[in-house]
């Protein structure tokens, strides 16, 4: 069987075929700036093998449907393509990213689950206009092939009320559905699901507390397979210190901005979404360059990373608290597979929880699943990197299946 991910941003689209038998990827590629002159394409065929029937060329795409029809000639053709014609995709995966309260499992796309897609804007008003899009699009040039929606919010759905609700008067919860959802629900959905199969113990029976730190970042409580708590709130600006974005703040600092400063709303908006987090405290939101930075000893970059660690910690300590009994905390996506400084600095002086990392095993730049937890550590500490286009592709599969 063969399936087809999508995933559309606003002027974006990422795609990648796999043959779910391996399951292995067929191609992969990214159209980045639809709408402009001078859309770029990057198409890779195959990933990982002596760069054949690679491609990067640039040309105006006036929108999604022009995107996706220049993806489907190049998936075709006989020099980049991988498959004869699109009867050989059996379906379509769509990532999108809010689900409400409606999605708790991806599901298969119809009519109304459009218009419960739809009714979801108001919650994620950048990312789900263009995950409609990537989806009218596929229903329009894919006739017929099942197209399935994976919801990055649904993985979330098994949080109780108390984790999930906010205390603020219960009526904007009922009115509004102003309450926590959590985002990344793919990516830590897929890392917790390999980590029982690395501890050799069944999810039911397992708990984990999942780190996905990236340009965002979020960390979820895994109780029995189930997400029990996380981070990220009603929106992608909460929990612990992100590329650009604040995280936990007080928030009377808003009312404070707007008092003392004059800043309109949307000022704050870009403030706490565009120019916090790492950024805010030392001007730079790539872990390298800080790592960088810090090299040359420039002191809020010290800073910032300090905060980034001792945060992660913080939560990650909650998230004990709250699981009880931790099989094993696993860091996963950019930053969390690829820097050792980081997953140091958010597991230090949690010893006395029965936390302890192997140093060595901790900077190896070794890739890969793997355990970095001192050999006598209770809670195994692990770096699993995340797959979310794979996760996608399985979920679909199995709607698919389920149908
Ligand atoms: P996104 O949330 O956009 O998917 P990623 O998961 O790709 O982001 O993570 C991006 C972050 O990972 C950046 O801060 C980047 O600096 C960091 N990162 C990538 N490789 C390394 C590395 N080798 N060492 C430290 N940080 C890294």
């Amino acid at each position: 069987m063969n399936i087809l991910v999508i995933n559309t941003g606003s002027s974006s689209l990422k795609y990648q075929l796999f043959d779910m038998a391996g399951p292995t990827v067929l191609a992969s590629g990214l159209v980045e700036r639809i709408g402009e002159s001078r859309a770029k394409l990057m198409h890779k065929k195959r990933p990982g093998q002596d760069g054949e029937g690679a491609l990067t060329r640039e040309e105006a795409m006036p929108d999604h449907g022009a995107a996706m029809r220049a993806v489907i000639t190049l998936l075709t053709d006989p020099e980049h393509g991988v498959i004869k014609d699109t009867s050989e995709i059996n379906a379509v995966g769509h990532r999108v990213v809010h689900g409400g309260e409606h999605f708790h499992a991806s599901t298969l796309v119809d009519a109304d689950v459009m218009d419960a897609i739809r009714a979801c804007v108001p919650l994620a008003p950048l990312h789900n206009p263009a995950n409609l899009i990537g989806l009218e699009t596929a229903q329009a040039l894919f006739p017929g092939v099942p197209q399935v929606a994976v919801f990055d919010t649904a993985f979330h759905q098994t949080m109780p009320p108390k984790a999930y609700l906010y205390a603020l008067p219960y009526e904007l919860y009922t009115e509004l559905n102003v309450r926590r959802y959590g985002f990344h629900g793919t990516s830590h959905r897929f890392v917790a699901g390999e980590a029982a199969r690395m501890l050799g113990k069944a999810p039911e029976d397992t708990n984990l507390i999942t780190v996905h730190l990236g340009n965002g970042s979020s960390i979820c409580a895994v109780k029995g397979g189930k997400s029990v708590d996380t981070s990220l709130g009603m929106t992608p600006l909460a929990g612990v210190i992100m590329g650009t974005r604040s995280g936990d703040i007080d928030p009377a600092i808003i009312f404070y901005l707007a008092e003392r400063k004059g800043y309109s709303l949307g000022e704050i908006d870009d403030i706490l979404n565009k120019k916090s987090g790492l950024k805010g405290i030392c001007g730079m939101n790539d872990m390298r360059d800080i790592h960088k930075a810090v090299a040359e000893g420039d002191v809020q970059a010290r800073l910032a990373l300090d905060m980034f660690g001792y945060r992660n910690r913080k939560y990650i300590g909650s998230y004990m608290a709250v699981l009880g009994r931790v099989d094993a905390i696993v860091f996963t996506a950019g930053i969390g597979e690829n820097d050792p400084v980081s997953r140091e600095l958010s597991c230090r002086g949690l010893t006395a929880l029965g936390v302890e990392l192997d140093h060595e095993r901790n900077q190896s730049p070794e890739r890969g699943a793997r355990d970095i937890g001192a050999a006598g550590s209770q809670v195994r500490v692990m770096v699993i990197p995340t797959n979310e286009e794979l996760e996608i592709a399985r979920q679909t599969g199995e709607v698919l299946r389920a149908r």
